[in-house]
């Protein structure tokens, strides 16, 4: 059995159970081993998953789509780096910027991945390497800090990275009760430690969710601030298949002949912790609410991880605004003056957020480790910004579309005795009808379908809630030189 040098044998992580031995920047086909290898406990409308959850009616679009993402490593330019450590290629997301430039390759190399999907997959797999480098970079803030282990973050960091791991993640606590008084509730539904044995933390409670649950290698469980009190706050990661650890999905939103949901439908999961084991080796942080406020918010968390969302989601808007103008192409609709305000609003937004990441990088600074870290100030402005940008561009694909966004037969309508009355009658102005159906049926699994939806929803809160999230600006925002000028002028 070969473990992880960084982890003593009895509890280690089993690299050959995954298949998976000194494994850098992986391909698809190694990704789909792995998961279909772990048996995760994964709940689908009351039955567990037995078989192979590649294939698995709810998963195999965009596990497939996940396993295309580990190919373009290979296929793709800049998309891996010598890791310093084993002279491998790694994957780019796992990497800690040293400069500007290596930051602007994180950049593309996202966005390579990001237009593969049009940046509809938020959870690829590069968001959470991020996160972990993001960890990775920051280990002096947890300088001096009790029941904190930096170095085996650190060691954990190299392992991920070496044998490009996926993660799930969970970091916030269930929403039965969001009031200030909910500390005083006396049925807890967080998960919470309720032991502390020799083998490790014992976990039993739930976490409100984790999209890909069920179909990473790991799972990173974080109390982030506000979510637990100090004797219940913890950093985590354990396979996914951990004994206790279970996975519960909502409906899927994977449909056959859906252009989009049939492959990138991100399957959201409650996850449910049964007495789970966490090993000693595992945990990076517990029993210190300030250790982990302290790297959510002091360390490079936030900058890394917003330039990472960013990044994809210029990609997203650029891929909403070719969706508005292809249906003003379609039904010739460009002369008029409100249709013309609705795209110069669609290209502010793209515009805007495009200048906000390179401004970010460009005014990004070097810190005393070497770590070049974005400016994280245009990056929140343009987070918090798109979480209305976004719901409002699937509001002009609507206001563009019109009846267009309903009128949709099926391939199978088509391929029928109606199908030439159909490509005639639903033509477009300069196309057939099955083509303007084919675009129309995108632009409502964009902004309609069940599919859709979610990508709003997710876009309005994945990072947080949008008020809590402008508090965090208006907090982050220095007004010092603002509030200058005014007294120069009084004076
Ligand atoms: C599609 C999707 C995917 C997600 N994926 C993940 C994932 O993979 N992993 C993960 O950990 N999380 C994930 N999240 C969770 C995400 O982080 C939360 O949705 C977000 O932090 C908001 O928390 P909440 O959903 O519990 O909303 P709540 O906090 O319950 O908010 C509900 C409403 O109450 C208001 N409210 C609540 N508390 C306050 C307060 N203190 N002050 C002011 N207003 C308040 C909010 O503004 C909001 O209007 C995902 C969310 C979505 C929608």
């Amino acid at each position: 059995m070969l473990t992880f040098s960084g982890f003593p044998n009895n509890i280690g992580y089993e690299l050959s159970k995954m298949g998976c031995e000194d494994m850098p920047a992986i391909t698809g086909d190694e990704y789909l081993r792995r998961v279909n290898a772990l048996k995760s406990d994964v709940w689908y409308d009351g039955q567990k998953i037995t078989g192979k959850i590649s294939e698995h009616p709810a998963f195999a679009g965009m596990i497939k789509s996940q396993a295309a993402l580990y190919d373009l490593q290979h296929q793709k330019k800049n998309m891996t780096f010598k890791c310093e450590k084993t002279g491998e290629d790694v994957g780019v997301s796992y990497l800690i910027p040293r400069s500007k430039e290596d930051l602007q390759k994180r950049r593309d190399m996202i966005q390579e991945w990001a237009s593969f999907n049009g940046g509809l997959m938020g959870r690829s797999p590069d968001y959470m390497n991020t996160v972990l480098a993001s960890f990775a970079a920051s280990l002096e803030v947890l300088k001096g800090e009790k029941k904190t282990f930096p170095k085996k973050l650190k060691s954990f960091y190299e392992y991920a990275r070496e044998n490009d791991l996926s993660f799930t993640h969970t970091f916030i606590s269930p929403q039965s009760n969001r009031s200030k008084l909910s500390v005083l509730d006396e049925e807890v539904t967080n998960a919470r430690i309720i032991d502390k044995r020799d083998e490790g933390l014992v976990i039993r409670g739930a976490k409100l969710l984790a999209t890909q649950g069920g179909i990473t290698d790991e799972i990173i469980v974080y109390s982030t601030p506000g979510t637990a009190e100090d004797d219940q706050s913890y950093l985590f990661s354990i396979p996914s298949d951990t004994n206790g650890l279970k996975f519960v999905c909502r409906r899927s939103f994977a449909h056959c002949n859906t252009p989009l949901s049939s492959r990138f439908d991100e399957m959201d999961t409650v996850v449910l912790f049964d007495d789970v084991i966490v090993p000693w080796e595992r945990v990076f942080i517990y029993e210190n609410i300030r250790a982990v406020a302290s790297l959510y918010q002091d360390g490079k968390f936030i900058p890394f991880t917003l330039h990472q969302i960013v990044s994809r989601q210029v990609i997203k808007a650029e891929f909403a605004l070719g969706v508005a103008q292809s249906i003003i192409e379609m039904i010739n609709i460009d002369e008029y003056e409100h249709v013309q305000g609705k795209m110069a609003e669609m290209i502010r937004g793209v515009e805007s957020i495009k200048a906000l990441l390179f401004k970010a990088e460009g005014t990004g600074k070097l810190d005393q480790s070497g770590v070049y870290i974005p400016d994280p100030i245009p990056l929140y402005v343009a987070v918090n910004e798109f979480q209305s940008f976004y719901p409002r561009c699937m509001e002009i694909l609507q206001q563009l579309g019109a009846s267009g966004m309903v009128t949709l037969p099926s391939e199978r309508d088509f391929s029928s005795e109606l199908g030439e009355d159909l490509t005639f009658y639903l033509k477009g102005y300069e196309k057939g009808g099955k083509e303007k159906v084919e675009l129309f049926r995108l632009a409502w699994d964009l902004s309609m379908s069940e599919f859709g939806s979610r990508q709003t929803l997710y876009e309005r809160f994945f990072f947080g809630d949008p008020v809590r999230l402008a508090h965090a600006v208006y907090r982050a925002y220095s007004t010092d030189s603002a509030v200058r000028r005014v007294k120069r002028f009084l004076k």
